[in-house]
Formats: C-alpha cells, structure tokens, sequence
C-alpha cells in the first residue's frame, strides 16, 4: 500500500537504519543523504520516509510529503553551500529515465558546472 514500509526496498531499510547512510539532514518525514556514487562535489538523495514509487506517485499520493521533499532539496543546498553557483534537482523517473531505486527521491546536484541538455 502507498506510503507503507516495503520489506524489499533499499531506501526503507536506510529511513529504519537498517542499512547504513551518511545522513547530511532529517526532518520529520525526510531524510537526506550522501549518494554513494557521487557525481558532482554535492551529490545528496532527498527521500520521504513514508514509501511512494516515484516523483509523480508521491505527488499524487501525498502532495503535502512532495513539498517536504522538494524544501528539504533546497535546503540541502544551502546546508552544502551549494546554492552559491546553482544547483539542480532531478528525479529521474521510470526505468527508461535512469531510475534504478523505486522509491521517491530527489538527486540535489551541485558544486560543479552542470550541462545542459543532461545526458
Ligand atoms: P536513481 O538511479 O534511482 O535515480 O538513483 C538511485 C541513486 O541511489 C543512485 O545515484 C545510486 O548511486 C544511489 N544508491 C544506490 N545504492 C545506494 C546505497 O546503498 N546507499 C546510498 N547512499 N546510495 C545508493
């Protein structure tokens, strides 16, 4: 059921400490965390604790969570100081899109020049 803890999801088990991030800020139904596989100086996953697929399905789900999501991001970026020289924000959505971890999260990118178009 949306919103529910799922036993086989990676990003569940880091919101229970069941496996282990390198927490950077948390509020009360956020978590941001350093991705493992940074790809600028500022690679931080924004996740909602309470379990929802991806962007549009948390949108639509919890409307209320997906702006927690989305503030947390921003402040992510001040806390890393990366809002000096701009940021980006990405939810890559679907398996075609680079998605690889089905629960919502949001990638606060920064700290280096970001191309545009992404690949
Ligand atoms: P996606 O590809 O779904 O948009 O993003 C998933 C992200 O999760 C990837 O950037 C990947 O590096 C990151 N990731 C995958 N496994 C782990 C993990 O065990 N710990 C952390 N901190 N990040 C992970």
């Amino acid at each position: 059921m949306a919103g529910e803890p799922q036993s086989d999801c990676l990003f569940c088990k880091i919101v229970s400490g069941e496996v282990p991030a390198t927490i950077v800020r948390e509020s009360e139904t956020t978590v941001a965390f350093q991705d493992i596989n940074p790809q600028a100086p500022t690679h931080v996953l924004v996740i909602p604790k309470a379990h929802h697929t991806d962007a549009a399905a948390l949108a639509a789900e919890a409307p209320e969570l997906a702006a927690d999501v989305l503030r947390e991001a921003g402040e992510v970026a001040a806390q890393e100081k990366a809002d000096r020289s701009g940021y980006r924000i990405v939810f890559n959505t679907g398996a075609g899109a680079g998605q690889t971890v089905f629960h919502a999260h949001a990638h606060v990118l920064g700290g280096r020049g970001l191309n545009w178009p992404p690949g």
